[in-house]
């Protein structure tokens, strides 16, 4: 089984690492790729740059053999779109094998806006993270997929290569990126929000408005 987990990763927190170490155990799969995305569609320019971004991601997974990153989206180039990396990864894989999409709940109450997203379950299965009072609007597509599409367990996922939904609530920290960024452009410290070594990183670089004393270059 293969389990893709995709964002900007803007910067990178401990919400996605937790996430990412929980679906891991719980999928009881040796590996998960990260997937930073190069040109989101769907959201305003990041604040840092893609490499960027990839790096501090490389940084935080280091020395964690079961979380890999896979800069597929950089290498292609171009706007990110999901299901064209799906096709990539399905090439990869053959017909067989179990590819699992993840989301968190609030990346997923747009899935019906995504470029070719009806593709998606035809390459994948999709797991849909709850996200702490996130609640989706009943009469939307993404929440009529989960009722008429859902499956009621992880286990599922394994018995066919793509094509369930599947809602998961997981213990989940509450960080976001977004109030990662808000701190250090406000001169907050995020410690502890993220890994120090991509606190570090990014102060090194002066990422987010960061700014380092002068005298101290
Ligand atoms: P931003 O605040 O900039 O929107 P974010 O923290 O939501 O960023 P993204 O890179 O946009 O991070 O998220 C990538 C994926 O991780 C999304 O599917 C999102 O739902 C999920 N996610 C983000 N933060 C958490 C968290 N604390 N716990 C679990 N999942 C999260």
């Amino acid at each position: 089984m293969r389990v893709i987990y995709g964002g900007t990763f803007d910067p990178v927190h401990n919400g996605h690492l937790r996430l990412a170490v929980e679906l891991r155990e719980m999928l009881a799969v040796p590996e998960l790729a990260l997937v930073p995305c190069h040109i989101p569609p769907h959201r305003a320019h990041p604040g840092a740059g893609s490499q960027e971004r990839l790096e501090l991601l490389q940084l935080a997974v280091a020395g964690e053999p079961g979380l890999v990153v896979d800069d597929r989206e950089l290498a292609r180039g171009g706007a990110s779109y999901t299901a064209d990396t799906l096709r990539q990864v399905r090439s990869e894989v053959g017909a067989d094998e179990p590819v699992v999409l993840v989301m968190g709940a609030d990346a997923f109450a747009g899935f019906d806006r995504w470029r070719d997203w009806q593709a998606i379950p035809e390459l994948a299965h999709v797991l849909v993270v709850a996200r702490p009072g996130y609640a989706f609007d009943p009469d939307s597509v993404p929440a009529g997929l989960l009722r008429t599409r859902g499956c009621g367990s992880a286990k599922e996922l394994a018995s066919a290569p793509c094509g369930l939904f599947l809602y998961q609530a997981l213990p989940l920290l509450d960080i976001s990126a977004t109030a990662v960024r808000e701190k250090i452009c406000k001169g907050l410290s995020p410690r502890y929000l993220l890994p120090d070594v991509v606190w570090q990183e990014i102060q090194r670089r002066e990422l987010y408005g960061f700014r380092l004393p002068q005298g101290n270059l």
